[in-house]
């Protein structure tokens, strides 16, 4: 039987290459007309190279990223406030975090499907049910009849509005700046994440490959309209590194985006049609883990899938998933606004709170993550 994905992110091909594996043919239907990856990097942490390891991928991911071995939250100059090491999580699962550019990423994924075919310039405009089957609609023109349907289309997906037309997305008033430049890695930023959390205002930066570093900014701001950005001005407490960072990426490949997340839905599924990734559960990428828990439904999808029975294979898969992918939601959601206070006194008492917590508290907290 033929399984339609719509969404060819992260979530979409991941799914497609764990189907051709299970030795299931598949057919992804995504709205741009070509592959063509924004301009940033993401880190994937052992969950998801535990999935990549099991497609036979890690060695590929790896080659193309850069191992990490920390994470650092820091003041603004750069002065520690909380350290993760992954190194005994390493050992424990026997798998590395990886940070990578989203293009490389995307060329894996892509030259490693076989069997699956992908319809580019298909963008879902509706659904309608008719009997046993749906018939969705392009905006080409183009209609298309299926039984079963996975819905990757991401945060604003189309298939959500037709299953659940009453889900929200939450605003996170903060907005994200990203960017890829070419720098010189000093010993001192080589394979760790450093994420340095100043007043309504946070810069984060790593290495993606021996050459070039991804970096991100986020601020509180409830509307973009007549704003003008000047980072030197937002950034002029922080360690002078970060203007560097920034004047040294070509201006229009800086990414600009709104924050906002997916206010959890009771049900993933309905019938015989399932959602995915951010489809399902969109989280804000406070804890990295969006794309990791789009790969690990992915997984989890594959391994329930019966196509004798669908709804036992859904519920299965709901089941396995939910609790994990919702706290992260949750959590991601804290952790924000939790980096952007802004009143002096309780950012003192935030940053106390950090250089306090014993380690093993983070590393805990960790392991549950990627388990
Ligand atoms: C600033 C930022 C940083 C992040 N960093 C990380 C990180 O380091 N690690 C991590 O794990 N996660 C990170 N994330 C989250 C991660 O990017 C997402 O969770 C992940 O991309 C979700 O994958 P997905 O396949 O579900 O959706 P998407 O990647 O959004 O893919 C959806 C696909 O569906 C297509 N589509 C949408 N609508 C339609 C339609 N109507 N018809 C056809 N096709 C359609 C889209 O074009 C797209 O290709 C970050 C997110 C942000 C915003």
């Amino acid at each position: 039987m033929q399984h339609t994905i719509i969404g060819g992110g992260i979530g979409g091909l991941t799914l497609a290459l764990l189907l051709e594996q299970k030795g299931f043919t598949s057919e992804i239907y995504e709205q741009s007309e070509s592959f063509k990856p924004i301009g940033a990097g993401i880190i994937l942490a052992i969950n998801a190279m535990k999935v990549y390891t099991h497609l036979g991928l890690h060695k590929q991911i790896e080659a193309a990223g850069i191992e990490l071995s920390e994470m650092t939250i820091t003041k603004p100059n750069f002065n520690t406030l909380s350290t993760s090491n992954f190194s005994d999580l390493k050992k424990k699962f026997q798998t590395k975090t990886i940070a990578i550019h989203r293009g490389e990423l995307q060329k894996i994924l892509l030259s490693n499907l076989k069997t699956t075919k992908i319809h580019l310039n298909y963008k879902l405009i509706s659904i309608k049910k008719q009997n046993n089957t749906y018939e969705l609609h392009f905006e080409n023109g183009e209609i298309i009849h299926r039984k079963i349907l996975f819905g990757a289309d991401g945060i604003h997906s189309k298939v959500r509005n037709y299953l659940f037309p009453n889900s929200n997305l939450r605003d996170s008033k903060q907005w994200c700046w990203r960017g890829v430049t070419s720098f010189k890695t000093t010993p001192y930023i080589k394979n760790s994440l450093i994420e340095a959390w100043g007043k309504d205002v946070r810069f984060g930066f790593v290495p993606i490959n021996e050459e070039y570093i991804y970096w991100y900014a986020l601020k509180t701001m409830s509307s973009t309209k007549e704003q003008t950005f000047d980072f030197n001005t937002m950034f002029q407490s922080f360690n002078p590194l970060v203007i560097e960072l920034i004047e040294s990426t070509p201006k229009n490949t800086i990414h600009f985006s709104h924050i906002e997340d997916l206010f959890p839905i009771k049900q993933w599924y309905k019938n015989s049609i399932c959602l995915l990734g951010d489809a399902a559960h969109a989280a804000t990428p406070n804890m990295g883990q969006g794309a990791c828990q789009a790969i690990e439904d992915a997984y989890v999808l594959s391994e329930t899938l019966n196509p004798d029975n669908i709804q036992q294979s859904f519920s299965k898969f709901q089941k396995q998933r939910y609790a994990k992918a919702n706290s992260i939601v949750k959590i991601s959601w804290k952790l924000g606004k939790l980096a952007h206070i802004s009143n002096s006194f309780s950012i003192m008492l935030r940053n106390s709170f950090l250089k306090l917590t014993p380690k093993y508290i983070n590393q805990k907290q960790l392991e549950n993550i990627f388990r």
